[in-house]
Order: C-alpha cells, then sequence, then structure tokens
C-alpha cells in the first residue's frame, strides 16, 4: 500500500515509517521539521518507496497518485512544547487535521488519527477506560494541546458520519524509547540524560504522580494493528505497568548504576495541572486488536539508555 505518515520525522512517526517500510510500503513524510528531524530517517534516506516532503499540514496540500492509507501524528508532544508552540499545537491538529481528512475523503483513504490520553485531562477514572469523557482545564498551560485533540477526534468523527470517510483513533499514552529529543523536557529523556551524566533525577512536586511507560515498539505494533483492524476506535494504546515518577527514577538509576539519587523539585509554573494518575485500561485494544504490551520497563529502558548514551556523546554533552 502507499500511506502517508505526517510527522514521520518524529519520535513514534520515525518508527512507524520504519515498520512500514519493512513490510514492502510506500510511505510519504510529510513533516516540517518543527519538533521532528531528517535525522530520525537518515538511516532510510536512500530507500526507494520512502519520500520525504516538508511541509507544514496547517497548510493545505495535496499528494500525487494514489493513497491508501494516512496516519496523522503531526504535533509537538512534549508539556514544554505546549507552552513554546500552543498556536501551532491548535493549528496543526485542528486546520492539519481538516486538510489530511480533506485528502482521505478525496483519495478514498483510511485516516488514523494519532489521538492521546491528555483527552482524559487529570482523570477523575482510575484506569482510564475509553468511554470515560474527561477532566480537562480548558485554560491551563496544557489547555491548548488538550483541547485540540479533543478537536480532532471530534473532526475525525465527524468527517466518518457526514462524508463516510474510514477512520481510526488511537489514544496514545506515553510512549518512550531511541529517538526521542534529548532536550524535549519530557521525563525520559530529562531522567536518562541526567543519570548518566551521574546527577540526581529532578522529580517534580512529592515525586508520587504516576504514569506508564510503553516501549515504542508495542506503541508502533498497536497503530498498525488498528490502521489494518476494521475499529473505528477510539482504542488505548498504552502500558498499564503504573508507577510513581519516583519509582521510575529509581529504576533509572538502578539500571545506570548512578549513585547521585532522586532530588525532589517544586512543580514548575508551566506544570500547574500535572495529572496526578495516569495508566490505560487496554481491554478494548486486547481484546479488538489482541494487542499487549510485550517489551519490559527494564528492556525498554536498557534500549533508551544505549541510545541516549551515544546520543550525548555525539552532542559533548
Ligand atoms: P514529536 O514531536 O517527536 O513528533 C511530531 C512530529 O510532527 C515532528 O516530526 C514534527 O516536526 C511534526 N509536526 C508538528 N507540527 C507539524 C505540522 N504543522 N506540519 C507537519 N509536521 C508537523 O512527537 P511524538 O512523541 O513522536 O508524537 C507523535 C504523535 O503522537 C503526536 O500527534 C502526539 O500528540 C502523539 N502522542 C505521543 C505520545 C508520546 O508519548 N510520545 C503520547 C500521546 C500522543
Ligand atoms: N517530570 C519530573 N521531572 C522531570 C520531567 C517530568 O518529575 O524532569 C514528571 C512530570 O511532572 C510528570 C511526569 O514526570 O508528572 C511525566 O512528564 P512528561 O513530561 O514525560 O509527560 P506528561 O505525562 O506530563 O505529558
Amino acid at each position: 500500500m502507499r500511506i502517508v505518515i505526517t510527522g514521520g520525522a518524529g519520535f513514534v512517526g520515525s518508527h512507524l515509517v520504519d515498520r512500514y517500510l519493512a513490510a514492502g510500503d510506500d510511505v510519504v513524510v510529510v513533516d516540517n521539521l518543527i519538533t521532528g528531524s531528517r535525522r530520525n530517517l537518515a538511516h532510510a534516506a536512500d530507500a526507494p518507496r520512502l519520500t520525504v516532503v516538508e511541509h507544514d499540514v496547517s497548510r493545505p496540500l495535496s499528494i500525487d497518485g494514489p493513497v491508501d492509507a494516512i496516519a496523522h501524528l503531526a504535533s509537538p508532544a512534549s508539556p514544554i512544547d505546549f507552552l513554546r508552540l500552543p498556536i501551532q499545537i491548535l493549528k496543526v491538529n485542528s486546520l492539519g487535521t481538516y486538510h489530511m481528512l480533506g485528502m482521505a475523503r478525496a483519495k478514498g483513504a483510511r485516516f488514523l488519527l494519532a489521538s492521546t490520553s491528555e483527552i482524559y485531562g487529570d482523570p477523575e477514572v482510575h484506569p482510564q477506560t475509553e468511554d470515560y469523557h474527561g477532566n480537562v482545564d480548558t485554560l491551563g498551560p496544557r489547555g491548548a494541546y488538550d483541547e485540540a485533540k479533543r478537536f480532532a477526534e471530534a473532526i475525525t468523527m465527524a468527517y466518518h458520519r457526514m462524508h463516510g470517510v474510514d477512520v481510526r483513533i488511537v489514544r496514545i499514552f506515553n510512549t518512550y524509547g531511541p529517538r526521542m529529543r534529548l532536550d524535549d523536557g519530557r521525563v525520559v529523556p530529562n531522567f536518562v540524560s541526567q543519570s548518566l551524566r551521574g546527577e540526581p533525577l529532578t522529580a517534580f512536586g512529592d515525586g508520587e504522580q504516576t504514569r506508564s511507560f510503553c516501549y515504542v515498539d508495542d506503541l508502533v505494533d498497536g497503530i498498525v494493528r488498528l490502521m489494518a483492524s476494521d475499529v473505528v476506535g477510539p482504542v488505548n494504546i498504552g502500558n498499564p505497568l503504573e508507577l510513581s515518577i519516583v519509582e521510575f527514577a529509581r529504576r533509572i538509576n538502578a539500571l545506570t548504576g548512578n549513585p547521585a539519587g532522586i532530588a525532589l523539585q517544586p512543580l514548575p509554573a508551566e506544570r500547574t495541572g500535572d495529572p496526578s494518575r495516569r495508566c490505560p485500561d487496554i481491554a478494548r485494544a486486547t481484546s479488538l486488536l489482541g494487542w499487549q504490551p510485550r517489551v519490559s520497563l527494564d528492556d525498554g529502558l536498557a534500549r533508551t539508555v544505549a541510545w541516549f548514551r551515544d546520543e550525548l556523546q555525539r552532542a559533548g554533552a
């Protein structure tokens, strides 16, 4: 098949590109490189089945020839980006999603939206099931991202209902692995690079807030299964192993042998509204897609630490 992947030069997108290229598909990446990098695709630069188009999907675009599927991943995704790039985030998830749905309609292509656990805000239901409607602060620092993604889901369903576009919605929970940006501010790049430098790990607040971390290969497997299925969704994809941030920090320090420990720091102002608990209910993914995560936290972290070790060396940091 021929698949368009928006955001294909980003962390998750580039792994999805690898998976479809390995399956023998033709891949067209559309990315404006605002948070992504050509380096994430450098290993595939000579692949005859890969085309990279540098373009902001918040602006109209056309792609020549047939398109069978669109995976719409374009969007900054780190809480640091929520503050730095709120208007770009609102535009890419509204106008960008609108343009890509228009392409799906015109080409008769299947359309998959990369949505997020942020749809649930600071959840009052635990673990989060897909039918929970969420607890979102529209005005807080995370509001632009959360509401942008909620709009993206709504317009995706509107195109499905009004125009019969064949759609899929995946709600992605915290995912980690190689090709995360060193400076993207998310907890995995921060903790792993601090740990490799022998510095204390900066856990925010009391460090008792929880997250559930999914290795990127498992996420990609879930996305590919959802795309190939007849399930509209939404479907949560995430690893239900829930850990406090302090416990997560301990696991990383144990892996790298960092003796510097953990330094609790007040929650930064830009982190106001930090969800206190997050864990996916994956019953739907398991029963409808036969999906479950396979990579253990220690395996995934070991692969991630190895990758960041090389990155730090390359960056001379
Ligand atoms: P990322 O920042 O590494 O990748 C996003 C990619 O989209 C980048 O390559 C960026 O340049 C591109 N992009 C952004 N705006 C664009 C625009 N207007 N036009 C074209 N390209 C644009 O982030 P990621 O972690 O790989 O996230 C990918 C997707 O998955 C996002 O939609 C994100 O919301 C979603 N998601 C990710 C996670 C996670 O834990 N990584 C969790 C929930 C949801
Ligand atoms: N966090 C932390 N120290 C850091 C970065 C993040 O304690 O240096 C915490 C953050 O407050 C949040 C969790 O780690 O509770 C996950 O943050 P991340 O930015 O990775 O993703 P989020 O789930 O908040 O979108």
